[in-house]
């Protein structure tokens, strides 16, 4: 039975957009020289997220961004249960590009007590999860659109990705 406990995020493209650039509507931070758009229904998504799940931000970023980013959007509201940044990643040489790709390895949330199939990662890049694809929950990425609705559709797949669980607990609470 699936029960799912943690949901990992990704945060450049899944939950905000980060440009050095404004766009021409107002941003919600700034970090250094980034202007930060967040995704629209990402504290709806958020508050869902922490109300059933322990959850966490894993970014390719750097330290200091992901920090402040996590701390804008979860402040102490939604306490993670990590956030990790770059350096948590696997440096890997992309054949497709000939560049570096930063990959996620489950295996290092599987050391904090989670099972693997107790996590879900949402994560615009598949790349990143290449090791892990069954865990992964894709979505298009965000860059700055204010009319973005994808955010509502990842809370209906989280539902349903964990529905099982939701079924074994209101069993238990029901009468
Ligand atoms: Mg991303």
């Amino acid at each position: 039975m699936t029960r799912v406990r943690l949901i990992v995020f990704d945060l450049d493209e899944t939950l905000v957009h980060a440009t050095e650039v404004p766009l021409a509507y107002p941003h919600a931070f700034q970090v250094g020289p980034y202007f930060v758009y967040v995704r629209p229904f990402a504290h709806e998504l958020i508050t869902f997220s922490s109300s059933h799940f322990d959850v966490a931000v894993w970014s390719s970023s750097s330290e200091a961004y992901v920090k402040a980013v996590t701390a804008e959007l979860f402040g102490t509201t939604f306490p993670v249960t990590f956030s990790w940044a770059v350096s948590k990643c696997v440096q890997k040489v992309d054949a497709k590009s000939n560049g570096y790709v930063y990959i996620k390895d489950l295996r290092k949330v599987l050391k904090h007590g989670y099972a693997a199939d107790e996590i879900i990662m949402i994560d615009d890049s598949p790349e990143k999860l290449q090791r892990q694809p069954a865990r992964h929950l894709c979505l298009p990425a965000f860059t700055g659109d204010p009319a973005d609705a994808e955010l509502p559709r990842v809370i209906d797949r989280i539902k349903m990705m964990a529905s099982l669980e939701t079924q074994f607990r209101s069993s238990q609470t029901s009468p």
